[in-house]
């Protein structure tokens, strides 16, 4: 039997306020555990919620973004749960008049991803489990410095066929949430979380199968894995004649697997109702206007007009915006050393290689585009060879200094001077009669051979165009 997967991902994402969403306090990562909080965010009865200002902006600077109608009145409502890091076991989220809704995402084969919601809730605070089994902890600790963020949850329509392209899609929102500065969406501190929701159908089939939740994935690579897993999983269910059942599964990393965690709430679970404490959310339209006015170039209008402007194809121009920072980098580059591809594979392949290895984003590193230009010119007008280059890329990227002093300090220009590579060419060949004598019957890998000597000699210095022409020259007349 030949399935479909149908995919849909609820992504969170923590709003870059300085202040909670309902409450003044501060949402400062870190920080001693329980020093940013207040009544209200500890749930304390009778204390009142005021909603933030810059977060309603920012979330529907975020809605604009993802193309998203923005309504004038939204509301909030109050979801009912109990759980230790929720003190006032309710909360504060949008449910059936949510901010914004039918927004798009468009991968880059030009499919497009439908998003049904963005709504605005807040944050709960964190448990911190005690004792060596995570699972069967003896107790936990709350740290309710978290608790009272303002988050949106983006919801998806189930319009992603696969695990690369579940990927892609948070690649691409996460790009777009950055340039529109509306979240740092750092994963490692949970800024920006995510969960699917997978299903199989048989191919050709217009109605869902029972879909699985998946939880408590910390990666893009994780929410991959986890899904070509269920894939799997679901799969080999279905074909033994059996039923997926509806449920939610945790991720677990370093085994590679899923497993059941609860079974799937419904939403009247909830038992959601409007939010006493909060009127309606009434939005001017000059103000969404104003809003949507103010938004910066997103990433696919860059990687398009990256590709008339400066001839770079899809893949690369996907790879020059997937950053903000990385597509400044890139433009200020190429305005320095106008050549747009070989700026662009200098940064895909050396750079980034530099970049993993360091762990580090392209503004972290003390590589600048001023050093980056200084460098290719000077490959290009031949003062040092394209791997003497990459040697003295990995100093400037370690210490800022500029490629012509590293070149200067270090004795790494190339060597041009005819006279004498002559000299060094004459050398290898009288060291090497063998390698000669197979040049003359007309092997052509002696040339290889020799070529590779002279660099050796030279440390990789030699000009290796004008030690071939030499080095031919020289045996022609032998
Ligand atoms: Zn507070």
């Amino acid at each position: 039997m030949d399935y479909e997967v149908v995919i849909g991902l609820e992504v969170h994402v923590e709003l870059k306020t300085k202040a909670k969403i309902f409450c003044s306090c501060s949402t400062a990562f870190g920080g001693e555990p329980n020093s940013h909080v207040c009544p209200f965010c500890l749930g304390l009865p009778g204390a009142l919620p005021v909603l933030n200002k810059k977060a309603v902006e920012l979330a529907t600077r975020a809605a604009l973004a993802l193309g998203c109608t923005v309504h004038k009145t939204s509301t909030f409502h109050r979801k009912n749960y109990f759980y230790p890091d929720l003190p006032a076991a309710y909360q504060i989220s949008q449910y059936d008049k949510p901010l914004a809704t039918g927004g798009k995402i468009t991968l880059s084969n030009g499919k497009t991803i439908g998003i049904t919601r963005v709504h605005m809730e807040a944050e709960a605070g964190k448990s911190l489990h005690q004792g060596d089994d995570i699972l069967a902890a003896e107790y936990s600790l709350e740290d309710f410095n978290r608790s009272g963020i303002g988050l949106i949850e983006i919801v998806s329509e189930p319009d992603i066929r696969s695990p690369e392209e579940a990927k892609e899609y948070l690649e691409q929102l996460k790009a777009i949430l950055q340039y529109a500065e509306v979240s740092d969406c750092k994963m490692e501190e949970g800024s920006l979380r995510c969960d699917a929701n997978i299903s199989l159908r048989k191919r050709g089939s217009k109605e869902l199968g029972t879909k699985t939740e998946l939880k408590n994935l910390n990666s893009f690579r994780a929410v991959e894995r986890a899904l070509e897993y269920e894939v799997q999983r679901q799969s080999e269910v279905l074909k033994s004649g059996g039923e997926v059942v509806q449920e939610t599964r945790t991720w677990d990393e370093a085994r590679g697997i899923t497993s059941p965690m609860r079974s799937k709430e419904e939403a009247e679970d909830y038992r959601y109702f409007p939010e006493p404490d909060l009127m309606p959310l009434e939005l001017e339209e000059g103000w969404i206007e104003e809003i949507r006015s103010q938004l910066p170039e997103l990433p696919r209008d860059r990687a398009l007009r990256f590709q008339e402007e400066y001839g770079l194809n899809e893949y690369d121009s996907g790879l020059m915006v997937s950053t903000k920072e990385m597509a400044d980098f890139y433009e200020a580059t190429v305005k320095l050393f106008p050549e747009p591809k070989e700026v662009a594979n200098w940064l895909m392949v050396e750079v980034q290689r530099l970049l993993r290895s360091s762990e580090q984003e392209i503004q972290e590193s003390k590589l600048l585009p001023e050093n980056l230009a200084q460098l290719l010119k000077l490959v290009k007008d031949g003062t040092i060879s394209g791997s003497v280059a990459k040697t003295v890329l990995e100093e400037s990227f370690a210490t800022g200094e500029e490629p012509k002093k590293i070149v200067e300090a270090k004795g790494l220009s190339q060597i041009s001077d005819e006279g004498q590579l002559r000299e060094i060419v004459a050398s290898v060949v009288e060291a090497n009669p063998k390698s000669v004598a197979d040049y003359k019957t007309g092997k052509g890998k002696a040339l290889g051979f020799l070529v590779g000597q002279v660099m050796k000699q030279t440390r990789g210095m030699a000009n290796p165009q004008l030690t071939n022409k030499i080095l031919k020259e020289y045996l022609e007349q032998q």
